[in-house]
């Protein structure tokens, strides 16, 4: 039979702390992310109870208390646990005879000089531990070397330390730790308080908030000024991931496929500040693929590079007229991406600033700069901004991808003297190259080579066939960056014959895109079989209107309606829409021809 048996336990007072605690939150000094849990904090702290450290398992910092049975038989009204309150204030010997505080194991009773003394049975429980972390690593208490270096004798369980126990006599010094002491100093001064601390929400009260009690305690100040908070990590139908349920993901099975670089992208891109993530091996293909994309873009790079000719820095190229379009436009990205990623990582939006750079890499730098590079690669401004733009791009990126941003980093060409991108500086800011000019001007070039593509693409023209295009472009400005670099859009969307002008008349069966107050003609004949494709794309519509009109039959049965399961109803629904806005795109290209 087991009965449950009452028991004296130790306590700590812990009104005194929180009030400091709750303050430090209060005025400021600690701040959280995200926001919300300042409120679970200080609701702690305002409700605070006293806090129960005793132990009865055998794992743990056993409490640094020790009973002579001398005194305790003498005196056996008294039980040796019902007074820790008042063991500091009063003298040994007193009220609480026989019950001895120290780091060490006594060798006599200091009342009664009984060589019979033991040590509380019980230990500290793990927070009371824990929330010594942030100055304990470092070697504190310095004053005293700690008990741990006291050599226990054989068979005697190793006592450990216990802060704030300035009655100890015993305390051995250790001469060998005070050289390990000075450095350790110099450490926990450099270190405490620390910058951040990143934690999970369950534990906001039994760590957190006590490591701030016990540091501004003992240290006179706060451990740390930022606590972020992130998510609970799920898996993709919303379970905690947890050994016990066997949901979780290995992360050395998923460095083994994709890559550590790739998981660690992949899981920072997809968290937010304050959402749990949903997690499953699927997602690490986005940290994989990206980070194929820059090896390769970088392989370009570095076997187009010569290296004499990028010996040059970017901030002498502030307003060099000898910059094309594109390469006025990927600094102003570059620099823009820069700001942005560096605002994120201030605030803690560490997702932010991964896609921010992923963006400006896979969508500005790749898809668009290094095309349009392809065409002038021999030219010196080219291959100058090629480099450093990537050079400054991996060292952005460097911290959620390190291994792969240094392997590319150590074969690039560089004046400056840091042997690892990991100890390179920051990339500072040149706003003057920061243009929305420049931007509006190649986003409309960006636009149209899009069009043009995918017109090519819904008309079905082969990959390597070039076209002829008319762009009728009313305005005088769109018609002169567009006519300045009519060369990018001839070769990035292969067009034979490109005529823009202010005034043009829509060719016969020509296919027709439109952006803002300019068109695009793309003419078919002779490069589609018109009749062919006219029988193809009607029969598709006729296939679409049949469609059409069974699923809006569903729609108007209200046994359907009302019967079904809402998904089914609802997919009816899209699938009308679906059905609708392509019937009127088929129609739209039957127009043209
Ligand atoms: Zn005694």
């Amino acid at each position: 039979m087991i009965e449950p048996r009452l028991s004296k336990q130790w306590f700590v007072r812990m009104g005194p702390l929180a009030v400091k605690a709750d303050e430090a939150v209060k005025r400021g000094k600690i701040r959280f992310y995200p926001h919300r849990w300042t409120k679970v904090y200080l609701n702690w702290m305002e409700n605070i109870r006293d806090w129960c450290i005793s132990r009865q398992i055998w794992w743990g910092h056993r409490i640094p208390v020790y009973y002579c049975k001398q005194c305790l038989n003498n005196d056996k009204i008294r039980n040796p646990k019902s007074e820790i309150r008042n063991t500091r204030k009063q003298k040994p010997g007193t009220e609480n005879r026989g019950i001895i505080v120290s780091k060490t194991k006594p060798e006599k009773c200091p009342e009664c000089g009984s060589t019979e003394i033991e040590q509380d049975s019980d230990v500290l429980d793990t927070w009371f531990s824990s929330w010594l972390w942030p100055f304990a690593t470092f070697g504190w208490p310095f004053e005293q070397p700690s008990a741990i270096s006291h050599q226990p004798s054989a068979g005697e369980k190793e006592p450990k330390t216990v802060p704030n126990d300035d009655s100890s006599s015993e305390v051995l010094r250790d001469p060998a730790k005070g050289g390990n002491s000075r450095k350790q100093k110099a450490e926990l001064k450099y270190f405490y308080p620390t910058n951040i601390l990143v934690t999970a929400q369950e534990i906001i009260f039994f760590w957190v908030a006590r490591m701030v009690m016990i540091g501004i305690e003992f240290m006179k100040d706060i451990p740390f000024r930022d606590v972020y908070i992130h998510g609970t990590v799920r898996d993709d139908t919303g379970t905690k991931m947890s050994k016990s349920l066997g949901n979780i993901i290995d992360p050395i099975e998923v460095i083994n496929q994709f890559g550590s670089d790739a998981l660690r992208f992949s899981i920072i891109s997809i968290t937010a500040q304050g959402q749990d993530v949903f997690l499953s091996p699927q997602k690490f293909e986005i940290g994989r693929n990206f980070a194929n994309k820059l090896w390769n873009a970088s392989r370009f790079v570095l076997m187009n590079l010569k290296e004499d000719a990028v010996k040059k820095d970017l901030c002498q190229f502030a307003g060099d007229p000898a910059l094309s379009l594109a390469d006025k436009w990927i600094l102003s990205r570059l620099y823009q991406a820069l700001g942005d990623f560096t605002r994120s990582i201030e605030s803690h939006r560490i997702n932010d600033a991964a896609n921010r750079i992923y963006e400006f890499i896979w969508h500005e730098f790749c898809d668009w700069y290094l095309e349009i590079a392809k065409l002038s690669i021999d030219r010196q401004h080219t291959q100058i901004i090629l480099c450093k733009v990537l050079e400054k791009s991996l060292r952005l990126l460097h911290p959620i991808m390190p291994f792969i941003t240094e392997e590319i980093w150590q074969r690039l060409p560089r004046e400056h003297g840091s042997d690892s991108i990991m100890i390179t500086s920051w990339p500072h800011m040149q706003k003057e190259f920061i243009s929305k000019k420049v931007d509006s001007e190649m986003g409309l070039l960006i636009n149209v080579i899009q069009a043009i593509r995918n017109l090519r693409a819904s008309w079905h023209i082969e990959h390597n066939k070039h076209v002829d295009v008319f762009i009728k472009a009313a305005k005088k400005t769109v018609h002169s960056v567009l006519s300045e670099n009519a060369v990018y859009i001839t070769k990035l969307a292969r067009i034979g014959n490109l005529n823009i002008s202010e005034k043009i008349e829509k060719p016969r069966h020509s296919a027709v895109a439109v952006i803002k107050d300019t068109e695009i003609f793309l003419p078919l004949a002779g490069i589609i079989d018109i009749d062919k494709e006219k029988k193809r794309l009607e029969d598709k519509l006729d296939g679409l209107l049949a469609e059409l009109k069974i699923v809006e039959g569903k729609l108007r049965n209200k046994g359907f309606i009302s019967k079904a399961p809402e998904d089914v109803v609802q997919k009816a629904r899209d699938r009308k829409e679906s059905i609708k806005a392509e019937v009127s795109s088929l129609r739209k290209n039957l127009s043209s021809l």
